[in-house]
């Protein structure tokens, strides 16, 4: 049955909606202490190591309605996540979040989702924000379109 991975974004999102109300850097450690419970030790330390790092880019529109982030890893691992959607091209995404053969021990979201989702709500200064022109941003977006004008070899 799927009930178990239907209410697990339902508590997160509760606890996300808990703790951005009001004084979060007063309830930091009870945030992360949820999410620890939730998501695992590992998703939490290696988000808040990617803010820490600051290693995300959030590309934006001038009203800020497009955006899009890129995570750099490293010099070669670079990821792309669209704002508040929970998917990721990372390997564990792939194999704990959407390969896991038993649900449950399914993991419910990465480490990128997490961080950018933590940067939105911390308003954290780890993270930078790059204003681009629209035609800009189009080029950066089509990227993730299916290439149907693929020519393949
Ligand atoms: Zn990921």
């Amino acid at each position: 049955m799927s009930n178990k991975a239907a209410l697990l974004p339902l508590i997160l999102e509760k606890v996300f909606e808990k703790y951005s109300a009001s004084n979060i850097d007063n309830n930091l450690g009870d945030l992360f202490v949820e999410l620890n419970a939730l998501l695992t030790a590992r998703v939490v330390k290696a988000a808040l190591n990617l803010l820490d790092h600051q290693c995300i880019v959030v590309y934006h529109n001038i009203p800020k309605t497009k955006q899009v982030a890129q995570v750099n890893e490293s010099s070669s691992k670079i990821i792309w996540l669209f704002p508040h959607v929970n998917y990721c091209t990372c390997t564990y995404f792939q194999e704990q979040v959407l390969g896991a053969k038993d649900p449950s021990t399914s993991s419910y979201t990465c480490e990128h989702v997490l961080a950018l989702r933590l940067a939105h709500m911390l308003k954290s200064d780890k993270v930078r924000f790059e204003e681009l022109a629209f035609s800009k941003l189009k080029v950066l977006l089509s990227n993730f379109l299916p290439e149907d004008n693929h020519q393949s070899d």
